[in-house]
């Protein structure tokens, strides 16, 4: 039943050809200039609960467009600089800024139960006003707080008070709480048990031929049990295959996913035309479920 859906794979192949960054980074002028200029805005990626055929959350992505520039450039290009002239908390505001402008659209086309995620890197959670800062732009959306999610890369273990005070009053205020990129960099199950998480994203090094890697299985297996008894929400990220997507459909049934394979980030006024294309694909096809009675 799922073959149709290669017609997907097709057209993921060849929208990542056309994406492929150059490897130049933007001085600090230039993104400074693009703050200025408001072309610093979110491309959303969608997350999918396939099993229900339901969209459940976009996550927001920082691009920035240049003038005479086709393509949407990446965060690997301004990242870096981002960070080394201390312009992470002023790309947060922003992005949420925007989030919350486009909130209305996204509602329209993916229903009003849809979640926003917002990256936020862990170096900004040593600012123990940041609940505050970020719960006083979301309250413009009207949205209420636990349709907000703040991803967290785990690059560096959260250890420190203020970090750990930060993540805290978010989830006191109702944010949902995301580790990202979970299996990179200083994983450490126990983050589980001592942070106010509520979801935790598989990065892509674990989900790559999750259909024919035993040891990604097995630990996969171990993380579906772990989420499932503490009732937190399981994401799979970075899915780019069928073999992939066939794989974690069947065998995990209450995973969320997410990845080209089922969409690019995306600007907000392509979002419609994706929405369109997968209800054509997933619309009715209650025939899908297959573990739940
Ligand atoms: P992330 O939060 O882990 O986001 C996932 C990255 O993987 C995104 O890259 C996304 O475009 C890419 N991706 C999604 N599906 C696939 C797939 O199927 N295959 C592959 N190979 N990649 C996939 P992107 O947009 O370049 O962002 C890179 C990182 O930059 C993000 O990783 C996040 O850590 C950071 N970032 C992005 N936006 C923001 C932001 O607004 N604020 C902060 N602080 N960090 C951000
Ligand atoms: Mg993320
Ligand atoms: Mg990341
Ligand atoms: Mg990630």
């Amino acid at each position: 039943q799922l073959d149709d859906l290669s017609a997907l794979v097709e057209k993921a192949t060849e929208l990542r050809v056309t994406l492929e960054p150059p490897a130049q980074l933007l001085t600090h002028e230039q993104v400074q200039a693009a703050f200025n200029q408001i072309q610093v805005i979110p491309y959303y990626q969608p997350k999918v609960d396939l099993n229900r055929c339901q969209v459940v959350g976009v996550e927001a992505l920082a691009r920035i467009r240049l003038p005479g520039e086709v393509n949407a450039l990446r965060p690997c290009r301004f990242m870096p600089v981002i960070q080394e002239y201390g312009m992470l908390p002023q790309l947060s505001q922003r992005m949420l800024q925007q989030a919350c402008k486009d909130l209305p659209t996204i509602k329209s086309i993916l229903g009003n139960d849809i979640k926003v995620s917002l990256n936020i890197s862990p170096e900004e959670l040593e600012n123990t006003y940041l609940a505050d800062s970020l719960e006083h732009i979301w309250r413009k959306s009207g949205a209420s707080n636990d349709s907000l999610v703040l991803e967290i890369t785990e690059e560096h273990y959260i250890h420190n008070s203020a970090q750990l005070e930060s993540l805290n009053r978010l989830r006191l205020r109702g944010f949902g709480l995301s580790l990202d990129d979970f299996g990179t960099g200083f994983t450490n199950i126990n983050q589980l048990r001592d942070l106010p998480y509520t979801e935790v994203k598989i990065d892509r090094s674990l989900i790559i031929n999750i259909h024919r890697d035993s040891f990604c299985q097995a630990i996969l297996n171990g993380l579906v049990e772990i989420a499932r008894q503490l009732g937190i929400t399981l994401v799979a990220e970075g899915i780019e295959h069928m073999d992939e997507l066939k794989y974690l459909m069947q065998t995990y049934p209450a995973l969320i996913l997410q990845g080209y394979l089922i969409s690019l980030p995306r600007s907000l006024d392509t979002l419609n035309t994706w929405h369109k294309g997968w209800q054509h694909q997933f619309g009715n096809r209650s025939h899908i479920h297959r573990h739940q009675p």
